[in-house]
């Protein structure tokens, strides 16, 4: 069924989900698509279960990117005490782990339910498992073709995340968007990995799984060394 709206986002993630709640408090009709069962499945594996939802000292020097100046205007629009106010409004509890990182107190799933919640209140239309097949640049706007519809849109929000953990629903339709658009991309590399070790270390080390180490780290050139703490996965 065909379907007209402001703001059509791609990706019911943490992204997806922020910029639809914010689009919709503004007055935007929304439709959020996602071809999951259930949206925000990276929140519910975050922080160990827990999601350490920000950092209370969080700010734009904390980010590396090519445009350092991207990190600087959206943190002065949206600070991470904004976060925990929201967090704070639906009575999560929460508590500081350590140089303030602020985790739930019960479960991660606290945070998918808040986002909701807050769609709800902002009359986000939210369809899950429907299939992306093409994106497309209209005289209006964009028409994005799914197997639940058309849906064309002023707007159009690509927030289908990067691409580690296909398991979990990653695609690289960011980049294929991206890609026909023009648009000019930064090469991919895994950003988090675990530690690969030669097997014979390995098989030594495998009991240990799931102990943290208080450690230093140095890098061969001596580019940086901080005290942090190791989780050890066999
Ligand atoms: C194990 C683990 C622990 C983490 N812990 C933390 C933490 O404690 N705190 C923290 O801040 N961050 C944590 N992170 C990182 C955090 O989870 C991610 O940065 C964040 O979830 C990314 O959100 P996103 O909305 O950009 O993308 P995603 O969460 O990846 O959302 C993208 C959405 O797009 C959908 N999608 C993708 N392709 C398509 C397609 N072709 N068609 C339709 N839908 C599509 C997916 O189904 C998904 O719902 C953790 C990550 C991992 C893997």
């Amino acid at each position: 069924m065909a379907a007209n709206c402001d703001v059509v986002v791609l990706g019911a993630g943490a992204a997806g989900m922020m910029c639809a709640i914010r689009a919709g408090q503004r007055g935007r009709s929304v439709i959020l698509i996602d071809h999951a069962k259930a949206p925000g499945d990276k929140i519910r594996i975050s922080g160990g279960g827990r999601c350490n939802f920000t950092n209370i000292h969080a700010g734009a020097k904390n980010y590396l990117s090519a445009n350092p100046h991207f990190a600087k205007s959206a943190l002065a629009r949206y600070t991470p005490r904004d976060f925990l106010d929201l967090v704070e409004r639906h009575g999560i509890a929460w508590h500081e782990k350590t140089l303030g990182q602020l985790f739930c107190d019960d479960s991660a799933k606290d945070i998918i339910r808040m986002l909701l919640a807050e769609m709800k209140a902002a009359n986000v239309d939210m369809r899950l498992q429907t299939q992306i097949s093409s994106v497309e640049k209209t005289p209006d706007g964009f028409r994005v073709a799914t197997s639940g519809g058309t849906v064309t849109a002023a707007n159009l929000v690509v927030a289908t995340g990067g691409k580690s953990i296909p398991k979990m629903g990653a695609t690289g339709l960011a980049y294929d968007i991206a890609r026909q658009f023009d648009l000019s991309l930064v090469e991919t590399r895994p950003g988090l990995v675990p530690l690969t070790l030669d097997p014979a270390l390995l098989e030594r080390l495998a009991p240990l799984s799931g102990v943290s180490v208080d450690a230093e780290l140095r890098h061969a050139r001596p580019v940086f060394a901080r005290r942090c703490s190791l989780p050890i996965a066999a």
